[in-house]
């Protein structure tokens, strides 16, 4: 029997009416003869709820107690759904991370998945029940939970149609498909037929939230097809796989526009222009497990110089208190934070064998009167910068001026 993963997102699961909607389409594929393993996220809002009832309590809150609170939502869902099923005639068992065998390692609030034992779940399969997983969790070896990250519900059906060797892994959401930038900030984008894990990779992580980058790390790693497609209509969605012929043969230097705003900005000021200061800073920072993205260091003027450098915002306090802390060691003047900024990208594997995408791309926020602050650049990617309060103009721009505006008619 064909087995099929299918991950229902947060707002596919908000109330009692969609719950309904994933059950019609969980039981469509039962009785068309499939074996199904449903992952589900939190309801609607409930995990930002959580977290700011936590900050109500304990503004800088432990995050094994963080694990232990914001996993709590995938629970609820998925065994509300499971006795929507049974409800509906059909044989369901609702799973927690533990129950399903997924081992992480220790990291709190972005824990990687180590290894799978899905023996429970192969004995539910086998007993004809539809499994319902509760998506974003697993345990460490101390057995305390963990979650893997914000959308990391992805994660969990993409590393379970891997350790299950899943026929298909379908990823249900909002929207009806990967677009060339986000529907909601650019209305003029187009649906894909096919992107290739590369390119959704940095899309992901450059801030297109319809997948979690690691989610689809893991189905490149493990070679997972997948097909993001709307929970409430019936239309095809979009393929994530391996770059095949015809998406070579189409040529397109740019596939698509990302905009994040979940990034700040840390400016640290008069630091000494020598040799370890850089290692110095930036070793602190990484004993904190917060990830830098972007640095700059300005020319030295008389011996010092400013370095800034983007992280993410969730992690912001952490990475001042580190600063505040190593200020006297590296005898640095101040740091000062903007949490105002966006990042506007372009992501394209065709940008490796094409010059001048970056002169198009600055001349495209130029035309728009639009500051660049910060600039970075990979193979198939260049992100920039920008003012929070224009990101969305820059967005649009760029679409446009790449050619990716859907053709009015
Ligand atoms: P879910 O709750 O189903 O996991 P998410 O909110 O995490 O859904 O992701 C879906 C949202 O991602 C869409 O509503 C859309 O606004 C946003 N999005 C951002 N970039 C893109 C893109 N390139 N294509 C499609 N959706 C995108
Ligand atoms: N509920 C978690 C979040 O909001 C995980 C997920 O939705 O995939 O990030
Ligand atoms: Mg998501």
């Amino acid at each position: 029997m064909p087995l099929v993963v299918m991950k229902f997102g947060g707002s596919s699961v908000a109330d009692p009416e969609k719950i309904q909607n994933v059950v019609r389409r969980v039981k469509e594929k039962r009785e068309a003869g499939n074996g199904i393993v449903v992952v589900v996220s939190a309801m609607g809002d409930t995990t930002d709820e959580m977290i700011a009832l936590a900050q109500k309590l304990n503004p800088d809150p432990s995050e094994r107690e963080m694990d232990q609170l914001i996993s709590s939502g995938e629970r609820i869902s998925a065994a509300l759904l499971a006795m929507a099923l049974q409800n509906a005639g059909l044989k369901a068992t609702s799973l927690t991370g533990e129950q399903m065998g997924i081992i992480t390692d220790d990291s709190h609030t972005k824990a990687r998945i180590l290894q799978i034992r899905p023996d429970k779940i192969k004995t539910e399969l086998a007993e004809s029940a539809v499994v319902v997983a509760a998506g974003f969790q697993g345990t460490n070896l101390k057995k305390d939970v963990t979650t893997l990250g914000r959308g990391g519900s992805d994660t969990t059906a993409v590393a379970l149609a891997a350790a299950l060797d899943a026929d298909f892994c379908e990823i249900y959401t909002d929207v009806d498909g990967v677009y060339t930038s986000d529907p909601r900030v650019v209305p003029a984008a187009r649906k894909l037929g096919r992107i290739s894990y590369d390119e959704m990779l940095e899309m992901a992580s450059l801030g297109a939230r319809v997948m979690q980058s690691r989610a689809v790390e893991f189905a490149k790693k493990f070679s997972v097809v997948l097909h993001v497609r709307s929970s409430f209509k019936e239309s095809q969605g979009t393929i994530i796989s391996e770059e095949t012929d015809d998406m070579a043969m189409e040529k397109v230097v740019i596939r698509g526009v990302t905009l994040t705003e979940d990034e700040a900005k840390l400016t640290i000021s008069g630091v000494p222009d020598r040799p370890g200061i850089a290692a110095t800073i930036f070793k602190a920072i990484a004993e904190r497990n917060v990830n830098v993205d972007m640095i700059i260091q300005n020319v030295s003027e008389e011996g010092f110089t400013d370095v800034s450098f983007t992280v993410p915002r969730a992690e912001l306090n952490k990475a001042r208190q580190t600063l505040d802390a190593l200020l006297p060691q590296i005898k640095a003047k101040g740091v000062k934070a903007d949490e105002s900024i966006a990042k506007a990208s372009i992501v394209g594997v065709g940008m490796k064998s094409h010059p001048g995408i970056a002169a198009t791309m600055f001349d495209a926020l130029s035309r728009e009167e639009i500051n660049i602050m910060m600039i970075s650049t990979s193979e198939i990617k260049i992100s920039c910068v920008v003012e929070k309060q224009v990101g969305e103009k820059a967005a649009r721009a760029l679409h446009s001026a790449f050619g990716l505006d859907q053709e009015k008619d």
